[in-house]
């Protein structure tokens, strides 16, 4: 693959000053300068093995000790804050001992880095994680430097981001700072993966050589790319990290809230994954039967639903390539403050490797167990056909099926303006998917939609009217299909439907319910069943009454359902419910009947 394209040289520039946050204050926080100090004094009271030193460290509390009780190799690393939950969230045994933090987004000091070297020395010496900035690396070498003669220290480098990688010209693979090709790739999300490789080393007992043996191996087999779909907002300046504009999205992205080496058009997940495996695997020379550990990395702002999606796209890129994941790690763990992006990590797995990660540690942000699966398929729910679809075509029904289906998107726009937005989508998860025309009888077909409603619904809606169609089904049961006995069991079905429906759920008309339109549908239909014309004429004018009925809620205030979160905000909104319960009997389909 040729490299990539950047779009300006800036791309290293971070925390554009322009980008002021549109004044949205999007961060807690008092006087912004005491922010860290309130952030880690708050970590330090529920952290499971951290204590703060005022040298500016925070240290393990219990003594560090390999697994038999001897002294052990201390495992220390630190960078700038922002990355939480890394350094301090992967502190406790097993893992690392101690951890300097720097302010937000900078390098620790030298001196905070030495008091922490001198502190978790045991004799064994002190191994130092350091990810490839020049801040940090500066700023470690020197604590190294002074700390030469009394403390014997190693020290590993993290610079696994191909993206700077492939932006600066000739960077080598080596684990030396290449000084001459400017910075070289920056450590991101490998970084945990070396500490905690070197931090069960040292705890099973390994000398200093071969922890930092152990971790330099993993550093240089490891490589990440990152992508954005938003910026970072950074809680101290209140801006944002760089401008996005509608429609892209960021390509290359640090984990200091800079933006990408690429800005190129947003795209599905699957080409996203696409898009950063790509470089990762070139990189690494991974292809056939490769054994693999995969990160799949949160920068801070994704949901862990997405980041679930993402690892099963990555699973099914690298099933294409045969590339086989081992173990896999799927979270937010390294960020870029609240950045909404992803980093992938590949790391060839060795079996010890593989064998330390797996080993126990108390550092509370790594997970648990590791992710051992490495096939995707998406996990649909399979429902039943549960339909007839035999007989004459049941014009009644189908016509009630089409409005719903042409509304939904409008019925939740309603919703959304007094709700919580999902009325529609619900109504098409169990609507959307019916053939019309319907065929057959009303019982069997109003039991279909009950039960459609039930399984496939979800929500109030689905509970409320799954309700309803069921008893209008029963109060239906029997009918020999003429005239006067289906107006004879509809009327029966919706009294009973009325009854279920209250008893299901409170809602008692005024209460700004579908149950506004579904009383006054049910007296009308009592009313007028033994005079009616004909099954046609019945809905008719049941149709009338339950209009009104829908009509009336517009100036109620929502007490049931999503709605009545909003209190007086639903006023002035339609109930969604209400029009589709009208929409039983009659009506155009068309919410704007409604609302204009
Ligand atoms: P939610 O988002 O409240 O879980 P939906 O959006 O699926 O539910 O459905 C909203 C509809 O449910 C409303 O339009 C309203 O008519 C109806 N509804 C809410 N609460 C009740 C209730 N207690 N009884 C009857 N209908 C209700
Ligand atoms: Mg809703």
């Amino acid at each position: 693959m040729g490299a990539m394209a950047t779009e300006d040289a800036q791309h290293t520039a971070q925390h554009t000053d322009a980008s002021a946050s549109s004044g949205r204050i999007r961060s807690f926080k008092n006087d912004p300068a005491n922010f860290l100090a309130e952030s880690l004094g708050g970590l330090v009271n529920h952290h499971p093995a951290a204590e703060w030193h005022d040298e500016g460290f925070l240290g393990q509390r219990t003594p560090i000790v390999t697994k038999d009780g001897k002294p052990a190799v201390a495992v220390i690393s630190g960078g700038g804050s922002g990355h939480e939950p890394m350094h301090a969230g992967f502190l406790g045994e097993g893992m690392l001992n101690a951890v300097c933090p720097g302010l937000l987004f900078t390098s620790p000091n030298a001196v905070q880095i030495t008091e922490a070297t001198n502190w978790a020395d045991q004799g064994a010496g002190v191994l130092h994680i350091v990810k490839n900035y020049t801040g940090d690396v500066m700023n470690f070498k020197v604590a190294r430097q002074g700390l030469e003669g009394e403390v014997e220290t190693e020290s590993v480098l993290v610079a696994d981001d191909v993206a700077t990688a492939l932006s600066s010209a000739d960077d080598s693979d080596s684990d030396t700072d290449s000084n001459d090709d400017g910075p070289g790739r920056r450590g991101t999300a490998a970084t945990i993966l070396v500490e905690k490789v070197c931090g069960a080393a040292a705890y099973r007992g390994d000398d200093l050589a071969s922890v930092a043996a152990i971790g330099r191996e993993v550093a240089e087999n490891s490589a990440s790319m990152a992508a954005a779909l938003a910026p970072g907002y950074l809680p101290t300046s209140g801006k944002d990290t760089f401008d996005l504009t509608a429609g892209s999205m960021e390509v290359g992205v640090g984990i200091h809230g800079e933006r990408g080496v690429s800005r190129e058009e947003t795209t599905t997940a699957d080409s996203i994954v696409d898009r950063l495996l790509e470089p990762v695997v070139e990189d690494q020379g991974l292809g056939d039967g490769d054994e693999v550990i995969l990160v799949v990395n949160g920068l801070g702002g994704t949901t862990d639903l997405e980041l679930n999606l993402i690892f099963g796209q990555a699973l099914q890129w690298l099933a294409d390539k045969h590339i086989i994941p081992v173990r896999s790690m799927v979270g937010t763990f390294v960020t870029s403050v609240n950045m909404h992006g992803v980093s992938l990590t590949l790391t060839k797995a060795s079996s010890e490797v593989v064998e330390l990660l797996d080993a126990p540690t108390q550092a509370p942000a790594w997970p648990k167990s590791l992710g051992t699966g490495t096939e995707f398929s998406a996990a649909h729910q399979v429902f039943e056909e549960d339909l007839p679809d035999e007989g004459e075509e049941n014009e009644w029904l189908t016509a009630v099926v089409e409005r719903i289906q042409n509304a939904t998107d409008d019925l939740t726009e309603l919703d959304r303006l007094a709700g919580d937005g999902d009325f529609g989508q619900n109504m098409d998860a169990a609507f959307g998917s019916v053939d019309l025309p319907l065929k057959g009888e009303d019982t069997a077909l109003l039991d279909g939609l009950a039960h459609r409603l039930f399984v496939r619904a979800g929500g109030t809606s689905g509970a409320v009217l799954g309700t309803m169609f069921r008893e209008m089904a029963r109060g239906m049961d029997g009918s020999d299909n003429s005239p006067k006995d289906r107006i004879a069991g509809l009327n029966k079905g919706l009294s009973a439907a009325v009854e279920a429906v209250r008893d299901l759920g409170g809602a008692k008309p005024g209460d700004n319910t579908l149950v506004d339109a579904l009383v006054p549908a049910a007296e009308k239909l009592a009313e007028i069943a033994d005079s009616a014309e004909s099954f046609e004429d019945a809905l008719e004018q049941t149709y009338k009454a339950a209009e009104e009925g829908a009509l009336s809620t517009r100036e109620m205030v929502a007490t049931k359902g999503r709605a009545s979160y909003l209190g007086d905000a639903s006023k002035g909104v339609v109930d969604p419910g209400a029009i589709l319960v009208s929409w039983l009997f009659g009506g155009t389909g068309q919410v704007s009947d409604f609302t204009e």
